[in-house]
């Protein structure tokens, strides 16, 4: 009901109007319900009096009550109300209000002269001036209905005389004319001091939408240096990690005599300190990370027990070593939760790390396990040196470290801002206990749902990528029976980090090349059984050189080495179907046992290939190319509509779900979702090219994208524009 009304007053107003206009039209509008409510009140209410009246007075009811002249006025105002409204609903309210008037002074004299003489009604002459100063802004219009208004209340005592003489004789016209005057003044008065204080209120808003500007600006600057921050960050660590990589594979490759006990000293400092400083590169390109908000979480089901055994295996020697009882008490024993384990390792590492670094010797650390009411409760518990009650605020802050003779010398205050990131990208919480002096405890709760106890077996299948790991380690051939040497094609700018890597793969066929460019020629009349390939590279990156390989149909297996450890480059490499990547620095063996994979993975696919007639190999492909076109066709056509997802996807393609995302991970490399996303953004691009004009709305409409501030920043982020 409230919204009818409210819908009625509003007819007629515009945006393109001043707003004092729209105001006026809107009084009009309130005006014209209030007068129709009085009016079929009023009659409602006669009728009742009648009717009581005419039962009391003869018990029959004879409608002689009904007063045509009454009727027939109560029927021309509300018809000229209706009709007042609808002028103003098409825009006519400067003919709606002269109408307005009119009708209001009509019905007056009528009732003053005609229906109800001598009855005092042509007091209601006073409304009108009052009515006047709301529906014009003209002073000069308001004295002149002013004028009318009174002279109209003159009417029935001197022009059309119908109150008695001496009535007559005794009103004071110069009284009458102050109470108008002053009606009219007051209503005026207000008027005006409204009318100041929305200007002033105009004027504040103007700043505050000024000052909200320049607080957009500033923000969009700030993130603009924050991404830059964030490049820098991700260029320098690739620049100190090719350097680190080679003294860490050179230190680990000097040998010295049992006797040169100096030398062997002098190198484990050496060790020690490249440990560190890859340590700090990682913090850094971890917190870049927390910036950009990259973190894709790849849960898998891990085993609780053999989990937190690995860490606790892995600091037993570092506490041992300090003198500190090392315990770990688990009582959820067969246990399984849903975690991306790389991240939550690092969680847990943190912990650990700092649970050794403020104990001090002869103190004890545990880490126990419970299962409680929500879930499940993993408490690092020490019996350090212990965090002040004000302090246990702020610890989860980034750079924050509380003032001590510890962190004066060590630590950046990035874990724990790092841990509770990961924590709570998880959907877990992290909470903290300590007394000062006495020792800390972190408890990370990690809800039922990722617990296995309450997870339907079937959603917790491993995802691809835990199968990709397995088949990773299938049965290797080993290089020394194969008499042929395998070979490699290198392909890195750096002239040492080429050596090195030469060194380290003896036992292979080595050729070299400074970039992609230079690689293309020589794989023009050679094959490798693999080509290694750095990703950052002058004249032709190992992007490009990947690229172009595909589109050549070149099926030698890739592997990537890469100092970018974020989510976008490795997608990007992984979407142009490498076989894996190394992040620099990388073990030797590590590299070692991915080549072994990747080339006997490659062995394998090429004997499948042997083995199968090339009907079938036919079939495979072209079920794969159909896939493929059918899915891409698909989102394509429909890429405008915000409601292009996964299910309508897996509708379209008449499979489930985690069919549609498992098929769509195997053919093309990418979750539906990144598919979806990449397709976006790539069309986004191209309409931005192709129209520069194009507004941001446009773009993200036509992309059927909702929040044109995420696509923008997401296009940002992914092809820098
Ligand atoms: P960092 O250890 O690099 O200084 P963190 O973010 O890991 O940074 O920790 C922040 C601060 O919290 C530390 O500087 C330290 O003062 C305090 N802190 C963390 N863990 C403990 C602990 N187990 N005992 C005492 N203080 C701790």
């Amino acid at each position: 009901m409230k919204k009818k009304y409210e819908t009625v007053i509003g007819l007629g107003t515009q945006e393109s109007n001043a707003n004092n206009v729209n105001k006026r039209i809107r009084l009009l509008n309130t005006y014209c319900l209030i007068w129709g409510h009085l009016i079929l009140f009023f009659y409602a209410l006669e009728i009742i009096v009648a009717l009581v009246q005419e039962t009391i007075n003869q018990n029959v009811i004879t409608f002689y009550f009904f007063d045509y002249k009454l009727f027939f006025n109560y029927f021309f105002i509300v018809c000229s109300l209706i009709i007042i409204i609808f002028i103003n609903k098409n825009h006519h309210f400067k003919w709606a209000r002269i109408f307005f008037i009119s009708v209001f002074i009509i019905n007056n004299i009528y009732f003053t002269l005609i229906v109800s003489p001598g009855n005092y009604l042509e007091y209601y002459f006073l409304l009108l001036s009052p009515i006047s100063l709301t529906l014009y802004s003209k002073k000069r219009v308001s004295y002149l209905i002013l004028t009318i208004g009174f002279l109209l209340f003159l009417t029935p005592y001197y022009f059309f005389v119908v109150y008695p003489t001496d009535y007559v004789d005794r009103l004071l016209v110069l009284e009458a004319l102050c109470i108008f005057l002053v009606i009219h003044l007051l209503v005026n008065y207000f008027k005006e001091s409204n009318v100041k204080n929305e200007k002033l209120l105009a004027l504040e808003k103007d700043k505050v939408l000024s000052d909200k500007m320049i607080l957009e600006v500033q923000e969009a600057e700030l993130r603009e240096s924050i991404e830059f921050k964030s490049h820098f960050f991700v260029n320098l660590s690739h620049e100190i990690r090719t350097p680190l990589t080679l003294i860490q594979g050179y230190t680990n490759q000097l040998n010295f005599k049992e006797s040169d006990k100096e030398n062997k000293q002098k190198t484990a400092v050496i060790k020690e300190q490249c440990q560190q400083m890859q340590n700090i590169i990682n913090g850094i390109m971890d917190l870049s990370k927390m910036d950009n908000n990259q973190f894709q979480l790849i849960r898998i089901p891990v085993d609780l027990n053999s989990f937190l055994e690995k860490h606790f295996i892995n600091f037993q020697s570092l506490f041992t070593k300090k003198n500190i009882e090392f315990t770990f008490n688990n009582k959820t024993l067969k246990t399984t939760i849903l975690v991306d384990e790389d991240l939550f390792s690092k969680a847990i590492t943190n912990l650990l790390s700092n649970a050794l670094k403020f104990t001090p010797t002869n103190g004890s650390v545990a880490i126990n396990t419970s299962f409680n009411n929500e879930g499940i409760t993993i408490n690092v518990i020490d019996t350090g040196i212990g965090i002040s009650k004000e302090e246990t605020e702020s610890i989860f802050k980034r750079f924050y470290q509380v003032k001590n003779d510890i962190t004066k010398s060590q630590g950046s205050g990035i874990g724990l801002a790092f841990t509770k990131s990961i924590v709570n990208a998880h959907q877990f919480s992290i909470a903290v206990e300590s007394s000062f002096g006495n020792g800390t405890c972190f408890t990370i709760s990690i809800p039922k749902e990722f617990v296995n106890s309450t997870i339907n077996q079937s959603s917790i299948k491993p995802p691809e990528i835990f199968e990709i790991k397995k088949t990773m380690f299938i049965e290797q051939p080993n290089i020394s029976s194969i008499n042929k040497k395998q070979k490699i094609l290198i392909v890195d700018d750096h002239e040492l980090m080429r050596k090195y890597l030469k060194k380290v793969l003896q036992n292979y066929d080595i050729t070299e090349a400074e970039n992609g460019k230079e690689a293309l020629e020589v794989l023009q009349n050679n094959n490798f059984d693999l080509i290694l390939t750095d990703y950052m590279m002058p004249v032709m990156d190992g992007k490009t050189l990947v690229k172009k390989l595909k589109q050549q149909q070149n099926k030698t297996p890739i592997l990537v080495l890469t100092a970018r450890t974020d989510q976008q480059g490795k997608l990007s490499m992984l979407r142009l179907g490498i076989d894996g990547y190394l992040h620099k620095p990388f073990l030797e063996e590590e590299l070692l046992i991915n080549i072994k994979n990747a080339i006997a993975l490659f062995k394998n696919i090429t004997e499948f290939d042997k083995d199968n007639s090339p009907e079938v190999l036919k079939n495979l492909n072209e079920y794969a190319d159909k896939f493929n076109m059918k899915i891409t066709s698909y989102i394509n056509n429909n890429l405008n509509s915000p409601l292009l997802t996964v299910d309508t996807i897996s509708e379209y393609m008449k499979v489930s779900r985690s069919t549609l995302n498992r098929k769509v991970k195997s053919v093309l490399g990418q979750t539906v979702n990144q598919l979806i996303q990449e397709a976006r953004l790539e069309k986004a691009r191209n309409l931005r090219a192709e129209d520069p004009f194009a507004t941001k709305k446009q773009i993200a409409e036509a992309v059927g994208v909702t929040n044109t501030t995420y696509l923008f920043d997401k296009l940002k982020e992914r092809y820098g524009v």
